[in-house]
């Protein structure tokens, strides 16, 4: 079968080869891919510059497909259903963090489209605890999306709880932004969008979502209009979604006293120069928040069923497998805020 293979370390080394289809033995469900998102870390090991990474691996972990085959211990799922899946593939099973279902901080992990190989291929599996049968509401292009946004409830409603009333600035109109303002908005805050010109593309889409505002920081002045919205207090949450350090820094200062700065973008560099003397005078949470774990991927699904989020709406290109290296290339450039390939016909 076809699949999107990154085959060594290194910058490149990414192509499109014939690979065996995998068996659904045990406890494997088999999924025939239709969609898979191209997501930031996708970029990113394509650059050369994904440690995670483990090559020869098939890339892709958010995607959505029919169920073709069952191994002979799969008790629920049946041929033919419409599915997601988690990316955990495989984790130690005995730490404290297993035992929790946080699969996400486990350090055994092995994931798929990283160190499994995953949705950007004719075929994937997983086991079946891992598989999601979708609701009836949700679509395939929606479900698709369910990985990155459920890193978005895992932000905004497991690390930190977003609560109605509250007022929320997000950094970075990219996917996971939007995608964290949504979730924020489906719980009642009030959401600003904050980017730079260059997000242009991006603020487009934003403004079909629904923001409180939409904030161009090189045109409008962030502070005036944050403090205006919240009698000179400040944002009571601030999620950094843009990975640039100005923008961290810019959170501290404007997230009220008492307030919380989530860490969902990633930086590219490990050590940076951050305001840290502002945390003991204002006693700022500043917490991080690892992609997501099965109770995000429960409330994700069904705040699709509800119709409170409707993540495909930042779905600006969809594309064919073959055409890989150009959707890659506008996500890469932000041409595009969320890019996915259709694999197959539903
Ligand atoms: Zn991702
Ligand atoms: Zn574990």
């Amino acid at each position: 079968m076809k699949a999107l293979v990154k085959y060594a370390k290194g910058p490149g080394n990414l192509e499109i080869r014939n690979v065996p289809e995998p068996e659904a033995l045990k406890d494997f469900v088999k999924i025939r891919v239709v969609y898979a998102g191209i997501c930031g870390s996708d970029l990113h090991t394509w650059a050369g510059n994904y440690a995670g990474n483990k090559p020869p691996v098939t890339l892709g972990h958010e995607f959505s497909g029919i169920v073709v085959e069952t191994g002979p211990d799969v008790k629920h799922i049946k041929i033919g259903d419409w599915v997601t899946s988690e990316t955990t593939f495989e984790t130690c099973g005995t730490c404290l963090h297993c035992k929790n279902k946080e699969y996400n901080l486990c350090s055994a992990r092995r994931g798929l489209g990283t160190q499994a190989d995953g949705g950007f291929a004719e075929y994937v599996i997983n086991h079946e605890a891992r598989v999601h049968v979708l609701p009836k509401h949700v679509t395939l292009l929606q479900a698709s999306l369910t990985e990155p946004l459920a890193c978005a409830v895992h932000g905004a409603m497991e690390t930190s709880q977003v609560k109605k009333g509250e007022t929320v600035l997000v950094f970075g109109p990219g996917a996971m932004g939007l995608l964290t303002g949504m979730v924020c908005k489906s719980q009642g805050a009030k959401v600003v969008i904050a980017g730079l010109t260059k997000d242009e593309n991006r603020f487009a889409v934003a403004r079909e979502l629904g923001f409180e505002r939409i904030v161009d920081q090189m045109k409008e002045n962030l502070d005036e209009i944050m403090y205006e919205m919240t009698d000179g207090a400040g944002p009571d949450k601030v999620y950094e979604c843009s990975g640039a350090i100005p923008a961290l820094n810019r959170s501290f200062e404007l997230v009220r006293k008492k307030g919380e700065v989530v860490q969902i973008g990633l930086f590219p560099k490990d050590y940076n120069e951050v305001n840290v003397g502002i945390f003991f005078p204002k006693e700022i949470h500043y917490m991080g928040t690892r992609t997501q774990k099965p109770s995000a991927w429960v409330t994700s699904l069904k705040l699709m069923e509800e119709g409170l989020v409707s993540p495909e709406k930042i779905v600006t290109m969809i594309t064919q497998l073959d055409n890989w290296e150009e959707g890659f290339t506008r996500s890469r450039n932000a041409e595009e805020v969320k890019v996915v390939i259709q694999v197959s016909e539903s």
